[in-house]
């Protein structure tokens, strides 16, 4: 059922005994890890509930009807998307610049169609209070045509406080034929009230079985490619999906390349090195760079971990298997566990600083810094 979803099939039995029973809550919250297709069953079961010829007693979209494929596309008035925008100014209500709103079209057109894109738009850092105020603009219109009307917060944490105490009110204002589905892979993040006002529930980390079966399935992707991404992906789909088409191998020698001349005390090296991933100019938008960085400091993450499972002796955890050799020589020379643990967090770090700012080659040499403290 809901074939357009992976995987989640305890998830999916809890939303389709919900619809059959008819007695939906005012507000879901979709929580679990980043990737695992909570907007995707947000869009799923929106098109569920509104589809006009379902099919299985009416617990399945059809995928063929004005109303899916409206709700699909993100062209349905019965279905709102919220999700953070950049702000313009300090007016709540003031209007997105112009170079935004082509970016936020695009990122939309993406999220339609593969309902597992990631939407990042630069300076996008919160769902804002004028956001909030205009989505109860709209739910206090009534709409013509459709059966229920669902909104989905995306990111829901991405609330600021203001934005979570105004949304409050949204939640305690009963609207009968309204859907309330609040995304989030990080639910600690959102007021107790507005917690205790949804209905919770959790997704499960995808196994690298369901992805490599969705990439083969979904991206016609061979076995062995399907197996490799799915390993790297370690349960987000939506990263897996985010590889294909680049060369994973070569990323990977780039950044254990980098690696190794920022261990070698040779700054300047790798400097050189982030050049290589990260032109110092040109005409690379801002969100295919943050993607490159992203993706290296993933494989560096994943290849660290690997090294962290040999020097503990736990060989068969190893997930770059034709790396074994290069581990080894990394290991016997900078193998405590504590010192790659803390390498780990390092990178970490610099993940969530790619994250937050603009400057991604002061991140990685940043990160440089961090590492030869952490390892020598
Ligand atoms: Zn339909």
């Amino acid at each position: 059922m809901w074939p357009n979803v992976i995987g989640e099939e305890r998830v999916k039995q809890i939303l389709k005994n919900a619809l059959a029973s008819g007695k939906l809550p005012g507000a879901y919250l979709f929580s679990g890890p980043e990737g695992t297709g909570k907007d995707a069953m947000a869009i799923e079961f929106a098109k569920a509930i509104n589809c006009t010829s379902p099919h299985a007693n009416g617990l399945e979209a059809c995928d063929e009807c004005a109303s899916c494929s409206a709700i699909a596309n993100f062209a349905s008035p019965a279905v709102m998307f919220v999700h953070a925008l950049p702000k313009s100014s300090d007016r709540d209500d003031a209007e997105l610049k112009e170079e935004d709103v082509a970016i936020v079209r695009e990122q939309r057109a993406m999220k339609a169609a593969d309902p597992y894109f990631h939407i990042e738009i630069p300076r996008a850092q919160a769902i804002h209070v004028g956001q909030i105020r205009e989505l109860r603009l709209s739910l206090a219109r009534s709409i013509a045509g459709a059966k229920r009307r669902v909104v989905i917060l995306g990111e829901a944490h991405r609330m600021n406080t203001q934005s979570q105490n105004a949304f409050l009110k949204t939640l305690e204002e009963p609207h009968a034929d309204t859907l309330i589905i609040l995304t989030s892979s990080n639910p600690n993040a959102l007021l107790p009230t507005v917690r205790s006002r949804t209905q919770d529930v959790r997704f499960d980390v995808l196994s690298n079985v369901e992805i490599a079966e969705a990439l083969r399935e979904r991206e016609s992707l061979p076995e062995d490619q399907s197996n490799f991404l799915a390993r790297l992906a370690a349960g987000n789909y939506s990263r897996a999906r985010g590889m294909i088409g680049e060369d994973v191998r070569a990323m990977r020698s780039e950044i254990v390349q980098f690696l190794r001349m920022g261990l070698s005390k040779s700054r300047k090296n790798a400097a050189v090195e982030i050049d290589k991933f990260l032109p110092r100019s040109g005409g690379s938008r801002f969100l295919e760079k943050r993607q490159a960085v992203e993706q290296r400091l993933l494989l560096l993450t994943l290849w660290l971990r690997d090294a962290l499972a040999l020097s503990t002796g736990s060989e068969d955890e190893i997930i770059n298997q034709d790396q074994v050799e290069d581990l080894q020589k990394f290991v016997s020379r900078f193998g405590e566990p504590k010192s790659i643990i803390a390498a780990i967090g390092c990178v970490d770090r610099a993940m969530h600083r790619t994250k937050l700012q603009l400057q991604l080659r002061g991140v990685m040499l940043e990160l440089v810094v961090e590492l030869e403290s952490a390892l020598l």
